[in-house]
C-alpha cells in the first residue's frame, strides 16, 4: 500500500503546473499541506481506499496529483457518514470540509498530503462504480496484459501507468522546446498519402470519392519532408504518427510516433550535433535524475560496432567486448593450426572465430552451459565452445585438449581473462559470429548486472553500407532509407560490374559504398536513424536504379520528389528517434506498450475498442468493394 501513495516530488511538482481549482474542487488531491491547517477545501476523485471503524470512516481519496485522506465522524457530519458508509473502490465522489493537521504520531510520511487530512462536512457521490476486475490500488499486483489492455481506462489509473503517460507527456514538451529553441518550425504532414517505402507493408484506405483508388498511411513522413526542405522550410521537425503493417514480432506496434525532423544546408556532422545537442536538452529536462554516461557521445562506423559489439545498437555501458581468436590460434605459416577442425576449416572457409569473456563465470554449471549454448543456437550458431580459465591460467572445456600452452595463453590475452573467468567462442560466418556472441553478450551483460540501469548510454553508429544484396529480385536494397546519400569519396561505387544499371550482380562496386547515414543508440536499443540525402536528381535516379526501380517505377511512386528536384532542391538531411521507445527507456520499461495509452496487441487487435472490425455492408458498397477471402498462404 504504501508504495502505491508515494508519488515522488519531481512527478507532483510538474503535474500541477497551474490552479487547478473547479467547481468541483478547491484544490487537488495532491496539494494540501500543514499550511492549509483550518482552511476550508473541497476535493474531488476516485476512492483508493475506505477504512471503516463505525463512527469513523477514512477515505483515501485519489487523483492524478495524489492522494489525500477524508475523515468522515458521524458525530460531526451525519448525513455525510451516512454516505461514506455507502462508498466503495472507485466511486468518484466530492467531499467538502476542513482541512486539519493529523494527530501526532499518525502522519503518513509517505503521502505528500501525509501531515493533513480532510475533515468532512459533506460528501456527495458523483458516480459509482462496479468492482474493477483488477486492483487499482495495488502497484505489486501481477495483471494479466490483455486484462490490462481490455480495460485500459483502468490501467490508466493505476500510478506506474499515469507516471508513465507524464514523464511522456514531459518528454514531447522538452522535444518541442528544444526544437523551438535551436530554429525549427512545427509542421504537420498528411496522413492519407501516397506509400513511403521504409522497408514495411502499406496501411492503405480505400478512397470513396474515386473508387478503385487507395492512399496509403504513411510509414514515415520521409518524401514530405525532404518537399518542405524544397520548400525553403529550412528546419522541420514533428511528432509524427508512422503506420507499419508488419508482422509484429517483437516490441513492434503498427502505429507508433517519431520524432521525424530534417534540416537544410547541413552535412552529417550538422545533424549529428544538433542531434547530440537536442537529446542531451531533452534528456535533462525529461529525467534530470539520470546522468548521461559519455559526453560527447561515442561515435563507431558501423564496421567496427559490428567487431566489438557484434551489434549496431551496442549497450556501451559495460565492456564485455568481442574478441578475435584467429591470430592466436595461426601456426608459424600463419594458417589456422589450432587442431580443433571447426576452427580450423571456419577460418579456411574465410569465417570467424570471435569469443566473450563472462567475467567470474567460470565455475557455471553444466545446466547453465546447456542453456547458454540452446540460446546461440536459437540464433544460428552451430554451436557453442567454452573455456574456463582455471588457477595458474590453464584452460578448461571440451575443446582445451586441442589447444597448445601457447595458444592458451593467446586466447587468454585476447579475452583478458582470468581465473574464475569463462570464454565463450562461436566459429561460423562473419554475420552469424558477431549476431550471436552480441546477443550473448547482452544477454550476460543483463544476468551478471553490468549495465548501471539509471545510465542513459548514447551512442552513434555510422557509415552503414549503402546497400545489401537482394538475391531473389536481383536488386540492391537500400539498407535503411531510399533517399540516403553515399559517403562522397564512394559516390564512384554506385554503379554495376555489367555497367548497366539494370543489370546488377552481387559482386557490383555499388556493395561496397558506404552511405551519410547515421543511427542513435541509447543503452542497446536502436533510437534512432537517419541520412544525409541524396539531393542531386540524377544521382538518386542512379541509386533508385541500382535499387530496381525502373524509371517508370520511380515516376509512379516517387514522382513528385523527383519533379521537386528539378526545382532546385537544398543540400539536406534529417533523422527519426521513436519516441516510444525513448519514453520507454526513460521509465526503464521492457516494452513500449507501457509507455502508451492504447497500444494493441501482438495480432494488432485493439482489446478494448475491439478493432480491427468487419465494415457494415454500407460501408463496402459506398467503396465498391466485396471481400473475397484470403487466398491460403502457399
Ligand atoms: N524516414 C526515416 C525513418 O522513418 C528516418 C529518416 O531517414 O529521417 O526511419
Amino acid at each position: 500500500m504504501a508504495g502505491s501513495q508515494n508519488r515522488t516530488p519531481e512527478s507532483s511538482v510538474s503535474a500541477q503546473p497551474a490552479p487547478l481549482a473547479t467547481p468541483y474542487r478547491t484544490h487537488t488531491c495532491g496539494q494540501l499541506r500543514v499550511d492549509d491547517d483550518g482552511a476550508d477545501a473541497k476535493l474531488a476523485g476516485w476512492v483508493h481506499r475506505r477504512r471503516d471503524y463505525g463512527k469513523l470512516v477514512f477515505i483515501d481519496l485519489r487523483d492524478r496529483y495524489g492522494i489525500t485522506q477524508v475523515v468522515v465522524d458521524a458525530a460531526d457530519a451525519a448525513e455525510a457518514h451516512e454516505t461514506a458508509t455507502r462508498v466503495r473502490s472507485e466511486f468518484v465522489i466530492a467531499v467538502e470540509g476542513v482541512v486539519a493537521r493529523r494527530q501526532p504520531g499518525t502522519e503518513n510520511a509517505k503521502l505528500e498530503t501525509g501531515a493533513v487530512e480532510l475533515q468532512a462536512r459533506s460528501v456527495r457521490i458523483l458516480n459509482e462504480a462496479k468492482t474493477p476486475p483488477f486492483y487499482i490500488n495495488d502497484p505489486d499486483a501481477t495483471i494479466d496484459e490483455s486484462l490490462r489492455l481490455r480495460y485500459r481506462y483502468l490501467d490508466i489509473r493505476r500510478e506506474a501507468m499515469a507516471r508513465r503517460l507524464m514523464l511522456r507527456s514531459r518528454l514531447v514538451q522538452a522535444i518541442r522546446e528544444a526544437h523551438h529553441t535551436h530554429g525549427f518550425i512545427e509542421v504537420e504532414t498528411p496522413n492519407l498519402i501516397k506509400s513511403t517505402p521504409e522497408g514495411a507493408r502499406d496501411f492503405i484506405v480505400p478512397s470513396r470519392l474515386q473508387p478503385g483508388t487507395v492512399y496509403a498511411l504513411p510509414q514515415s513522413p520521409q518524401q514530405l519532408k525532404q518537399l518542405l526542405m524544397v520548400g525553403g522550410v529550412d528546419r522541420y521537425f514533428q511528432i509524427a504518427r508512422c503506420f507499419r503493417d508488419e508482422d509484429m514480432r517483437g516490441d513492434r506496434q503498427p502505429e507508433f510516433t517519431q520524432l521525424d525532423l530534417e534540416m537544410s544546408f547541413v552535412d552529417e556532422a550538422t545533424v549529428m550535433g544538433f542531434i547530440e545537442t537536442m537529446v542531451i536538452e531533452v534528456s535533462r529536462a525529461t529525467v534530470p535524475e539520470r546522468p548521461i554516461r559519455t559526453i560527447p557521445f561515442p561515435v563507431f562506423e558501423y564496421d567496427d560496432a559490428m567487431e566489438r559489439y557484434g551489434s549496431d545498437k551496442p549497450d556501451i555501458r559495460f565492456g564485455m567486448e568481442l574478441f578475435d581468436l584467429a591470430p592466436g590460434l595461426a601456426g608459424p605459416d600463419g594458417q589456422p593450426a589450432s587442431g580443433f577442425r571447426v576452427f580450423d576449416e571456419t577460418l579456411a572457409a574465410g569465417g570467424r572465430v570471435k569469443g566473450i569473456c563472462a567475467p567470474g563465470m567460470g565455475g557455471a554449471s553444466r545446466r547453465e552451459i546447456d542453456e547458454l549454448t540452446e540460446f546461440a543456437k536459437r540464433f544460428g550458431a552451430r554451436g557453442l565452445v567454452h573455456l574456463s580459465v582455471q588457477e595458474g591460467g590453464e584452460l578448461h572445456g571440451p575443446i582445451a585438449k586441442f589447444l597448445s600452452p601457447e595458444m592458451q595463453a593467446a586466447v587468454r590475452g585476447a579475452a583478458g581473462a582470468g581465473e574464475g573467468d569463462l570464454i565463450l567462442v562461436v566459429a561460423d560466418t562473419a554475420g552469424t559470429t558477431n549476431d550471436v556472441l552480441g546477443r550473448l553478450r547482452v544477454e550476460l551483460g543483463g544476468r551478471l548486472g553490468l549495465a548501471n540501469p539509471d545510465e542513459l548510454s548514447y551512442c552513434w553508429i555510422h557509415h552503414f553500407p549503402m546497400y545489401q544484396w537482394d538475391a531473389e529480385h536481383h536488386r540492391w536494397d537500400a539498407t535503411h532509407n531510399p533517399f540516403s546519400g553515399v559517403v562522397p569519396e564512394d559516390e564512384p561505387l554506385l554503379t554495376t560490374t555489367s555497367g548497366d544499371l539494370g543489370v546488377r550482380d552481387e559482386g557490383d562496386p555499388a556493395g561496397r559504398a558506404k552511405a551519410m547515414q547515421y543511427d542513435i543508440a541509447l543503452n542497446g536499443w536502436e533510437l534512432g536513424g537517419g541520412s544525409v540525402r541524396i539531393w542531386d536528381p540524377q544521382l538518386l535516379a542512379r541509386s533508385f536504379n541500382l535499387q530496381g526501380y525502373t524509371v517508370e517505377q520511380m515516376r509512379e511512386r516517387f514522382g513528385a520528389i523527383l519533379e521537386a528536384f528539378e526545382y532546385g532542391a537544398p543540400p539536406h538531411g534529417g533523422i527519426a528517434l521513436g519516441i516510444d521507445r525513448w519514453a520507454a527507456l526513460f521509465s526503464n520499461q521492457a516494452t513500449i506498450r507501457e509507455v502508451m495509452a492504447f497500444p494493441k496487441t501482438q495480432s494488432g487487435s485493439d482489446l478494448m475498442l475491439e478493432a480491427p472490425s468487419a465494415p457494415d455492408e454500407e460501408q463496402y458498397q459506398e467503396l465498391g468493394l466485396r471481400f473475397v477471402g484470403v487466398p491460403e498462404k502457399r
